[in-house]
């Protein structure tokens, strides 16, 4: 198999290594005389472009050469204003493992040149004019008139690519009308000058290597970066009168350059410096325009196009070299397993795999295009939209939401199939996974048919729970307590401690358990309701991840509300099922979207204990039965409690250390949590216990409805029940239904990790653990214990597909320097 590839641009030389390291051989002819000419361009590394060159053992020399950059500022360049300030760069380093590093693009391109052990296969001033295909092979030709041959020509030639051009009159010839589409599909409505400066003299301080500045303004707008030695890379990107199509779109002048230097010339850069400052201490500039395209075929044959061939976009997320080099490490992988079959492969099977990389980058790739592209237009406030959203939502809204796009397109990176992951892309804290590289997310319909039972659940729970409402005991009941306020068991007579309604309804409710009329209920109640705080802890912890942001579960106190007034048998499989269908396994891909907010997990136990179980225990145990009644008016309102009370604690009591330890930690709450949900599990289990051993009934049978009681209700047929045994059996079908509903949802969500792969765990062990431990400490601990047990897995192993097994978590914090520049961030100096 040998490789012609025409170009030795960054996605050229990339193809170049790669297909050394497979030891493919290959010519690649570049029309200039120079391979990395000094122009003044830069180009920054992300991790998807990082990755692959850490394959091909170019990484360290970048890493070396370059700072990371670690911060975001936006500037408005009208006045200086700092509009928002991100710590993107350095979320993402720690998520993939890699560094977001600026640098010369001559050095880049002279970092992957000096690396290709052969030289000789690098042709320089060898302007490629023709290309011609066969079944057999292809023959390319240069306008020196020397001619090469190969199995397959690889288009690395860049935006104006004439690969591109014979692919198309190829496809014209097959099927004539084919490419019609494709030939002025490219346009530009943007104009860019980039450059590179000397260091601004005495403004060295204003210019922080770990750095990166976007300044937005209408129509006009910048970038810039110190470099590791004090130079700085420069970007103004103006918008043109109009949308240009190929094939008029302009070219500019040196004259144009200055032009647009000069529109720019008084405008902020920064709060302290005005492009004037980067423009007297220029080294070199260019300008050009902003092509837009994202083709349709990338291959025809044996020809096939990469880089800014078939996908050009604008510059503004620093994303065309790096998609460049991971369309050359697709195909180097395709071609690798080409040459490697057993039998010469023929030209269709030649063709298919040419094909195919295109279907395994177009999702990310297009994904890219179109949001670079919108950045160039937010950047440069294209209208009332682009300005309402780059000085008003994105500084308040978008922070993460920015980071986290970003990083999550890249996770689904390419790599060189053939050559091992290097150690430094295992350490992120979100592992790259080519699973999530189609775009195709997990459908809701597959997630809410398993959740089915769930709603059949809260259905069964609610159909009893309104004819037991409607049964004439519990009808008369309220029609005597609530106009007079009073309560009447066994010839003794106690006031309601309030007639605010549906409190009064409530506390009416309560009143057998509580007044000790029935001892049984009492029991269960208690075991019932210290069962329910690790469930509702669970519940709060779920509401403060950023998995759950903006889903049902951010919102406990609603459901909370809710139990308290329809019945937790109700509510809680209603719960389960919003959360199931609403977390997959994605959710969690990077680590630290699992983690509890630190703060909320610090104070979490503090608010349940105060709010849920100790107003429990001082209403079932207090001497007084009034007090009693009086204490269950407060406690009918404690989801509404925990929750402000909870978020008192965590913004008053203790610091919020999560968007440090998000970066430095991603496990910082654990132990907070595991320490709050043993708590709480412990004291479940010993009520539990202590209840089994106190009462004269079995457990089970405290627990658990009579089932021919249920079956009548169900069927709303007559049932001799009075109030306290009506209020019993309402309690005992909200119990085990909610238990029931919770046990569901934690099958389901071991499901979702026995399909990652993140447990081994077989399925009888895990039935026979929650049996037993539902019968040893009840169903509250065991919930909440396996619970945690998930958390753990989420926090420590990496889905199916990720590259290695388990997550490594450095717990050490940033270092003394880290956490100087990082101070310093905070505090905007
Ligand atoms: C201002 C600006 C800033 C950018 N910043 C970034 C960034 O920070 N990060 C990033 O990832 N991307 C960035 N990009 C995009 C990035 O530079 C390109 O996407 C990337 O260089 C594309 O690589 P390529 O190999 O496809 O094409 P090129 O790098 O353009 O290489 C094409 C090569 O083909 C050669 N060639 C052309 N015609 C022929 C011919 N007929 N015969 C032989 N050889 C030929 C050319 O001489 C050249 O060497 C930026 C782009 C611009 C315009």
């Amino acid at each position: 198999m040998r490789v012609v590839i025409v170009g030795g641009g960054v996605a050229g030389l990339a193809l170049a290594n790669a297909l050394e390291k497979a030891d493919i051989d290959y010519v690649l002819l570049e029309g200039r005389t120079e391979i990395a000419p000094f122009i003044g361009a830069s180009v920054a590394m992300t991790a998807n472009g990082f990755r692959i060159l850490d394959q091909l053992g170019c990484a360290d020399i970048i890493l070396n050469a370059t700072y990371p950059l670690e911060f975001v500022r936006t500037w408005g360049n009208k006045d200086g204003r700092l509009v928002s300030q991100w710590e993107a760069f350095l979320l993402s380093h720690k998520r993939s493992g890699y560094p977001l590093s600026f640098m010369d693009r001559h050095f880049l391109l002279k970092t992957l040149y000096d690396n290709i052990e052969d030289k000789s296969k690098v042709l320089l001033d060898k302007k490629v004019s023709r290309v011609d295909h066969s079944t057999q092979g292809v023959s390319v030709q240069c306008k020196d008139g020397t001619t090469y041959a190969g199995d397959i020509v690889i288009g690395t030639d860049g935006v104006h690519s004439i690969v591109r051009n014979e692919m198309w009159r190829h496809m014209d010839i097959a099927q004539p009308g084919l490419p019609t589409k494709e030939r002025t599909l490219m346009s530009a409505e943007y104009k860019c000058m980039y450059g590179v400066a000397r260091p601004i003299p005495g403004r060295e301080g204003d210019c922080d290597p770990n750095y990166f500045h976007r300044c937005v303004g209408q129509d006009i707008s910048f970038m810039w970066s110190p470099a590791k030695d004090g130079r700085i890379f420069w970007f103004v990107y103006e918008k043109l009168d109009k949308v240009y199509h190929a094939p008029d779109i302009p070219k500019f002048t040196d004259q144009d350059a200055l032009d647009l230097a000069q529109h720019g010339m008084d405008l902020y850069i920064s709060d302290k410096l005005k492009f004037s400052d980067v423009w007297e201490n220029r080294i070199a500039y260019m300008c050009l325009p902003l092509e837009e395209a994202f083709y349709e075929h990338w291959s025809y044959g044996r020809i096939a196009c990469i880089g800014d061939t078939v996908h050009k976009w604008t510059p503004n997320l620093g994303a065309g070299a790096n998609h460049a080099i991971e369309d050359a490490a697709a195909l180097a992988s395709a071609i690798y397993k080409l040459a490697h079959s057993k039998t010469p492969p023929d030209h269709k099977t030649v063709e298919a795999a040419l094909s195919n990389v295109r279907e395994s980058r177009k999702f990310r790739a297009e994904a890219m295009s179109k949001a670079t592209n919108k950045t160039t237009r937010l950047e440069a406030i294209k209208g009332p939209m682009e300005s309402l959203l780059t000085y008003y939502i994105a500084p308040w809204f978008l922070a993460d939401f920015i980071a986290n796009r970003q990083t999550t397109g890249n996770v689904g990176a390419e790599k060189l199939e053939y050559l091992p992951d290097p150690p430094q892309s295992l350490l992120g804290t979100q592992a790259f996974n080519p699973t999530y590289r189609t775009g195709k997310k997990p459908s809701l319909l597959g997630r809410v048919i398993p959740g089915i039972p769930l709603l059949l659940l809260a259905y069964f729970a609610s159909t009893i729970f309104s004819n037991i409402v409607q049964l004439p005991t519990i009808g008369t009941t309220f029609h005597k307590v609530l106009p007079l306020g009073q309560l009447e068991y066994h010839g003794q007579i106690w006031n309601l401690p309030t007639m605010a309604s549906p409190l009064s309804v409530m506390v009416t409710f309560f009143s057998p358990s509580l007044l000790n009329v029935d001892p049984l209920q009492r029991l269960q109640m208690i075991t019932f309701i210290t069962d329910l705080a690790p469930l509702w802890l669970i519940w709060i912890f779920e509401s403060h991840r950023p998995a759950n942001v903006m889903t049902f579960a951010w919102w406990p106190v609603i459901f909370g509300v809710a139990f308290q007034l329809k019945g937790i048998g109700m509510v809680g499989p209603i719960w389960f099922f919003l959360h199931y269908i609403q977390s997959p396994l994605r959710n969690y891909s990077s680590l630290d979207w699992r983690m509890v907010n630190v703060a909320a997990a610090k104070t979490a136990l503090v608010a349940m204990l105060a709010t849920l179980v100790v107003p429990t225990f001082a209403m079932y145990f207090t001497p007084d039965l009034d007090q009693r009644l009086q204490i269950n008016v407060m406690w009918q309102v404690f989801p509404f409690f925990t929750v402000v009370f909870h978020y008192l604690l965590r913004k008053l009591t203790v610091s919020d250390t999560t968007r440090v330890d998000r970066l430095y930690n991603v496990h910082a709450d654990l132990p907070y949590v595991r320490f709050a949900v043993y708590t709480l599990s412990a004291i479940s289990a010993l009520t539990f216990n202590w209840v089994r051993f106190t009462s004269t009934a079995s457990i089970a049978s405290l627990m658990i409805p009579d089932w021919n009681v249920v079956n009548a209700l169900l069927r709303a047929e007559p049932v001799g029940l009075d109030f306290p045994a009506a209020t019993k059996v309402f309690l005992q079908v909200d119990e085990v239904v909610c238990f029931g509903a919770a046990f569901v949802w934690l099958a389901l969500l071991v499901r979702d990790l026995k399909k990652a792969e993140m447990t081994t765990t077989a399925w009888w062990k895990i039935v026979v653990s929650g049996g037993v431990g539902t019968v040893l400490i009840g169903p509250g601990a065991v919930v909440a214990l396996a619970w945690l047990w998930r958390d753990e897995m989420l926090a420590t192993k990496k889905a199916k597909g990720s590259v290695g097994d388990t997550y490594v978590v450095d717990k050490s914090g940033p270092t003394p320097d880290e956490a100087a520049r990082w101070q310093k961030f905070l505090n905007r100096e």
